[in-house]
């Protein structure tokens, strides 16, 4: 499929000041749009200059929230090469949360073209200092008109692109997390696997009682007997038990996340025993009573690695590592945004150049 390309008439300003860019708040010039129709497949692949969507005020996605979407980021290297990290896992998670919610897939290879080409065109939208990305959301929602409750027979694909400041500022910040014990975020056969914006919808009233108390992210636990331990709000959850990294199993409730993914195989190569399995919160805590609850941390495209230093569950805190950052998370996070920056040597092939 060829991308047609229409350029933006009146360019905008980029942001001068990187350290004010925040996350997820500054949009790029242009974004890559696609379109499904039932029997047409998709057609019409273009980058077009970034403005509204025209949607029926009946689309499925304002009422049934048949949606999905992605998150990856550009990178700038030293030598200036612009490069994305692992698209196609991406491409792929996205034909998974597809499937899930009766949306078209999109060929793998043909959308890691459509990110390589968007990226192309945003490269002067990759900011350059330390920590700074441009992030790029995919997203797939149903279009069309109509009220009935089934799955959609148009459906619009596109990519923004955002730059984005530095997650830390001043360096690995571990944060608070409450464990959620009232409300749940998944179920198994639900959509917690899937990418999918009711996921966040259902989340927002734990993440804003959490953070009224204090806390920046809720651990939810498994929605049946809340006693395991499942995810944060973006980001996959990491604990090092007695020299083992432990993690939840991909079990349908949880994302899986390409972080994840990653992090597992570096531990594996620095010959750190991995166990993905059910992990209940008393094991946690009774792990820290031992004091073999050494660290934890969460995984996600937004942070990279993200050092935990409290956990509250009930009336109960507990500090990890003294609430400061611990030796393995900062190797992984090093580790791994050394590749993404291309300061590390590649080895596993994760880096697509753009
Ligand atoms: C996106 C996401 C993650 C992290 O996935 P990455 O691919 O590592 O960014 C984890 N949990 C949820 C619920 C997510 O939406």
């Amino acid at each position: 499929m060829n991308i047609k390309t229409t350029k933006a008439t009146a360019p905008k300003v980029k942001p001068a000041d990187e350290s004010k860019l925040g996350f997820g708040q500054k949009f790029s010039d242009h974004m890559f749009m696609l379109d499904y129709d039932e029997g047409q497949g998709w057609h019409d692949a273009r980058i077009v200059p970034y403005g509204p969507l025209s949607l029926d005020p009946a689309s499925p996605v304002l009422h049934y929230a048949q949606e999905i979407f992605e998150g990856l980021k550009a990178y700038r290297s030293q030598n200036n090469d612009i490069l994305l990290f692992r698209p196609d896992e991406n491409a792929k998670r996205l034909n998974n949360s597809a499937a899930r919610m009766c949306m078209p897939e999109i060929d793998v290879a043909f959308n890691v073209e459509a990110l390589r080409a968007i990226t192309n065109m945003e490269r002067d939208w990759v900011p350059a200092s330390e920590g700074t990305t441009m992030y790029l959301r995919p997203t797939m929602i149903a279009d069309g008109a109509g009220l009935g409750v089934h799955a959609a027979h148009k459906y619009i694909y596109y990519i923004i692109c955002s730059p984005s400041g530095a997650y830390y500022k001043n360096g690995l910040a571990p944060i608070r997390i409450y464990v959620e014990d009232k409300y749940v975020r998944a179920v198994n056969g639900g959509t917690g696997y899937a990418k999918t914006g009711g996921n966040y919808a259902a989340s927002l009233k734990a993440a804003g009682e959490a953070e009224k108390k204090g806390y920046e992210q809720v651990l939810w636990l498994d929605g049946v007997s809340r006693e395991y331990v499942e995810e944060v709000g973006s980001m996959n959850m990491m604990y090092i038990v007695n020299d083992t990294l432990l993690t939840a199993a991909l079990e349908g409730n949880i994302l899986s996340g390409i972080t994840r993914m990653s992090i597992l195989t570096l531990a594996k190569d620095m010959g750190i025993k991995v166990e993905e399995r059910k992990i209940s919160i008393t094991e946690l805590l009774e792990a820290d009573a031992g004091g073999k609850l050494q660290e934890a941390f969460g995984t996600g495209t937004a942070a990279v690695v993200s050092p935990v230093g409290e956990l509250t569950y009930k009336d109960k805190t507990i500090k990890v590592n003294n609430g400061q950052i611990g030796p393995i998370t900062q190797k992984f996070y090093d580790t791994l945004t050394g590749i993404q920056y291309g300061k590390l040597p590649d080895k596993y092939n994760w880096m697509v150049k753009v």
